[in-house]
C-alpha cells in the first residue's frame, strides 16, 4: 500500500506533508518507513515534550489505559483532579477547565472572559483584543481572535468582537480600550506560527497594569511556548506578570490531546454547571500522560532547556548564511539567507527535522535531547544554510 497517495485520494486536502512517513521513533530520534533516521528538532509542533515513545510518559499512559480509558465528565476521576492541582500549585492560578486541542482552551478562555465582564459590568463588555501577527486556533471563534488575514478570508462572518492592535505598541492598546467595551486583552508572550516573536518586556508589562487598571482581563495563550518550553514552566514567568487566565495545550499532553484552561482569582466561579463542557475532556489516559510531564519539568530540566537555547544561538550567530535568531528557550525561528523551505529540506535530506514559521525555520526539540544529538543536527543545520 503506497501511504502517501492513500493519504492524498482519501485525507482533506489542508496540509501540504513533507514526504515522510514516520512509523516509530525513541527520545529524538524518529525513523521512516525506510528505515531513514532523523533527529527531531520539531516534536510533532512542540508535543512531544520528551520527544518519542518516552519510558516513563508510556508507563504512565499505560498504567491508566489498563484501568479505565475514559470515564465522561458527569463522574469524578483522579487523574483530572490530580493534574489540576498540579498545574494551580505550580502557577498560582485557581481552577482548570480540561479540552482536547489550544484552539479548544481558547474558546474556554475568551466564553470565561466575556462571562465575567458581562455578569460584572453589562453585556455590552464582550470585545477581546488580541494582537496582529498571532495565531489562536482554527475554529471560527479562535479564527477571530487569530489576528491575520490569511486566515480568516473564504471563513467569514467569523465570530464578531475581535479587535487588532499592533504588538508592542501600547498606544493602540490604550485606543483601544478607550473606544470599545472591552472584556480580555489575549497575547502569546511568543508568537509561534507569527514568526517566533517574543514581545517586548515593557509591553507586556504595561499590557499587564493597563488590564488591572481597567479590570479587563489578561489572557496569556501559551499553548505553544508553555510547559517549560521557554526555559521557565509557563513562557509568562519570564515577564514578571501574573495573567489571569492561561491556557495550554500542545506540550502538556506529551502526545495525547489535551488543552487547559487555567482560571485565575477573578474568574476561577465563573463558570456554573451547565455553562461549558467537554466529553473528552480531561480524559484519564491523557492526563495521566500529562502528570508524568509536568512533574519533570523541574528545576534542573529548565535549566537544561537554557543551556540547550544557549548552545543553539551561540553555534548559529554568526553562522555562514544565517541572519538572526529570534525566539526564546527551545521555541527559536531563524531567518536565513536561502529561503526558509530549501533549508529545511535540506535539513530533512540529512536526517534532520526542522519546520517553519512564517519565512523562519523553527526549531522545537524535546526539552531533554540529547546534546550529541543536538550538536549533530546543528552541524546539520548550519550546513544547510550556507
Ligand atoms: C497551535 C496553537 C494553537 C492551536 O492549537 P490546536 O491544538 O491546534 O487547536 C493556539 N494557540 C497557539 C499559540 C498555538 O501555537
Amino acid at each position: 500500500m503506497d501511504i502517501q497517495s492513500t493519504d492524498k485520494q482519501y485525507i482533506a486536502n489542508t496540509y501540504a506533508r513533507f514526504p515522510i512517513n514516520i512509523v516509530s521513533g525513541k527520545g529524538s530520534v524518529v525513523t521512516d518507513e525506510n528505515g531513514k533516521e532523523y533527529i527531531d528538532l520539531a516534536t510533532g509542533i512542540a508535543v512531544n515534550t520528551f520527544g518519542v515513545a518516552d519510558d516513563e510518559w508510556i508507563k504512565a499512559v499505560e498504567k491508566q489505559l489498563e484501568t479505565v480509558q475514559h470515564t465522561s465528565n458527569l463522574y469524578y476521576s483522579a487523574p483530572c483532579a490530580t493534574l489540576a492541582e498540579i498545574l494551580c500549585k505550580k502557577t498560582g492560578m485557581k481552577k482548570v477547565f480540561f479540552s482536547n486541542s489550544g484552539a479548544e482552551a481558547n474558546e474556554c478562555a475568551i466564553k470565561a472572559a466575556r462571562k465575567y465582564a458581562q455578569d460584572k459590568k453589562g453585556e455590552k463588555f464582550s470585545t477581546i483584543v488580541t494582537l496582529k501577527n498571532s495565531f489562536h486556533g482554527r475554529t471560527l471563534t479562535t479564527l477571530a481572535a487569530t489576528g491575520q488575514e490569511v486566515f480568516h478570508k473564504d471563513f467569514t462572518p467569523l465570530t464578531p468582537g475581535f479587535v487588532y492592535a499592533t504588538a508592542n505598541a501600547i498606544e493602540e492598546i490604550e485606543a483601544i480600550i478607550a473606544t470599545y467595551n472591552c472584556a480580555a486583552i489575549m497575547i502569546e508572550v511568543v508568537q509561534g506560527e507569527g514568526g517566533v516573536n517574543p514581545l517586548d518586556k515593557e509591553f507586556v508589562k504595561d499590557i499587564a497594569d493597563i488590564a488591572k487598571r481597567h479590570d479587563i482581563l489578561l489572557i496569556c495563550d501559551e499553548v505553544q511556548i508553555g510547559n517549560g518550553r521557554s526555559g521557565k514552566l509557563y513562557g509568562y514567568m519570564n515577564y514578571d506578570i501574573m495573567p489571569d487566565i492561561v491556557t495550554t495545550a500542545k506540550g502538556l499532553g506529551g502526545g495525547l490531546p489535551l488543552g487547559a484552561t487555567l482560571l485565575g482569582e477573578k474568574v476561577k466561579d465563573v463558570f456554573t454547571p451547565g455553562s461549558h463542557g467537554s466529553t473528552f475532556g480531561g480524559n484519564p489516559v491523557a492526563c495521566a500522560g500529562a502528570i508524568s510531564i509536568i512533574n519533570r519539568l523541574n528545576d534542573e530540566l529548565l535549566k537544561g532547556v537554557n543551556e540547550r537555547s544557549e548552545y543553539i544561538k551561540t553555534q548559529l550567530e554568526n553562522a555562514d548564511g544565517i541572519k538572526s535568531i529570534s525566539g526564546m528557550g527551545l521555541m527559536l525561528g531563524i531567518e536565513t539567507e536561502k529561503d526558509a523551505s530549501k533549508v529545511i529540506s535540506e535539513c530533512i535530506d540529512n536526517g534532520v527535522l526542522v519546520i517553519k514559521a512564517k519565512e523562519k525555520v523553527r526549531l522545537l526539540p524535546a526539552l531533554n535531547i540529547p546534546m550529541p544529538q543536538l550538536e549533530k543536527a546543528i552541524e546539520v543545520l548550519k550546513n544547510a544554510c550556507k
